[in-house]
């Protein structure tokens, strides 16, 4: 199994200066009066029981994030001043902003802090150095304080100064969030209690092949959905009709069968599905089976029968990892695949029998719409990180806080 540095193993922390990596490159945008508002906090509010504890234990609570692509450059459109009101709403505490995050200055202001009080630094990615993770840069932050603590899964597939270079340096930890996400998806994929099911839809097999190939070696069922089904149905000579194909892919889906069937992982494709003659909400649709699809006709979701022979299985599964929606889930009818499934997935998480850990833009959106997303043991908000984490790869911001 593996364990993670948490807050707790960096011992007592009053009067020390915490240097703590949140993701507070949240969604905003800019109101009548040229103020840019927060339109979702998720991620505030994520990384808020780490800074109450922080602060809790005395320490004085650096928090650094990145803001945006600046590239290198100060641009103020992206700076993280209006960010301090709601760290400030979140947590209770009063928040101070300095307008860099390195030097002299920064220094002076932290030397003087109380300890417990909130300090929030400037865009890290002002400084080109940040995205190269140089060291210099990296030592230059680690200055600021005497521990680093990272509560920012959704950065630590990056090998930054700030997720990677700073741990280095400073006696590091995971923060609340980030423990929790590591535990959930250790749970799910890295020791999962069997059987696993792995659910994998959403529009092209070009932007997901890695995934597939690491799942298949990994998990005992594997459902495909959404566009990508129709490449692997191609592949085994079923017309597709002008449904979204990459015809180009046969090879490599064919190769991922194989690689499925000499793992014994068992492949789940759509034996019915709900076809349209063009991508619109209420446009009419028929459900078929997946050999009568016709020339000008569009799959837009996977028909009622294979969800049922799916949701069949899944009731003898363990645990479950899901990316990627079934169908076309914003627009109706087309999400039904995915509505059904997820409700499914929701009810067995909450009768104890099943660990459900789900992760994508657009797969937590779709079980939201399902109504579902928090009766599922975890989801990740997290988009780039998840997915390396789902196709197997070592995320640098996460091994270097492993515990020995
Ligand atoms: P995530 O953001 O969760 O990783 P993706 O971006 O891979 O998910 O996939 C979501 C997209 O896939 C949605 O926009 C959805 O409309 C599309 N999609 C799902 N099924 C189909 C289909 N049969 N035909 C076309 N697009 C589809
Ligand atoms: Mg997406």
């Amino acid at each position: 199994m593996t364990t993670f540095k948490n807050i707790q193993s960096l011992g007592a922390l009053a009067g020390k200066r915490v240097l703590l990596r949140a993701d507070l490159n949240v969604p905003m945008k800019v109101d009548d009066d040229g103020n840019r508002i927060v339109t979702d906090d998720t991620r505030i509010q994520s990384v808020t029981p780490t800074i109450l504890a922080l602060a809790e234990q005395g320490a004085r609570v650096l928090v650094l994030s990145h803001f945006g692509r600046p590239k290198g450059e100060r641009n103020l459109d992206m700076t993280l001043e209006p960010l301090g009101q709601h760290l400030a709403d979140a947590t209770k505490l009063p928040v101070s902003y300095i307008d860099d995050c390195i030097g002299e200055e920064v220094l002076d202001v932290i030397d003087a802090m109380e300890d417990g009080a909130v300090l929030l630094l400037e865009n890290v990615r002002f400084y080109a150095e940040e995205t190269r993770n140089d060291p210099d840069f990296a030592a230059a932050l680690a200055d600021n304080a005497d521990f680093y603590v990272n509560d920012a899964f959704s950065c630590c597939h990056r090998a930054h100064a700030s997720t990677v270079g700073i741990a280095e340096i400073l006696p590091s930890a995971a923060g609340l969030a980030l423990e929790k996400e590591l535990v959930a998806l250790e749970g799910a994929l890295g020791n999962p209690v069997r059987p696993v099911a792995a659910v994998v839809g959403g529009a092209k097999v070009s932007t997901k092949l890695d995934v597939l190939t690491n799942l298949v070696a990994k998990v005992d069922h594997l459902i495909i959905g959404g566009g990508m089904a129709n490449t692997f149905l191609a592949a085994q000579g079923i017309d597709v009709g002008a449904s979204l194909c990459e015809h180009d892919l046969a090879e490599t889906a064919i190769n991922i069968l194989k690689n499925a069937a000499d793992n014994n992982c068992k492949i789940h494709l759509p034996s019915d599905v709900v076809v349209a003659k063009e991508f619109k909400a209420n446009t009419a649709n028929q459900i078929i089976s997946i050999n009568n699809v016709a020339k000008d006709d569009m799959i837009l979701d996977v028909g009622p029968a294979s969800v049922t022979a799916v949701e069949a299985d899944l009731k003898d599964c363990k645990t479950l990892i899901w990316n990627g929606p079934m169908g076309a889930f914003e627009i109706e009818p087309f999400d039904a695949a995915t509505v059904s499934l997820a409700k499914a997935a929701g009810a067995l998480t909450e009768a104890g029998s099943l660990i459900s850990v789900a992760g994508g833009g657009d797969t937590v959106a779709a079980l939201k719409h399902a109504g579902v997303a928090d009766k599922f043991t975890h989801i990740s908000t997290a988009g780039g990180a998840f997915l390396e984490w789902m196709e197997g790869k070592k995320l640098p911001g996460v091994e270097i806080l492993l515990a020995e």
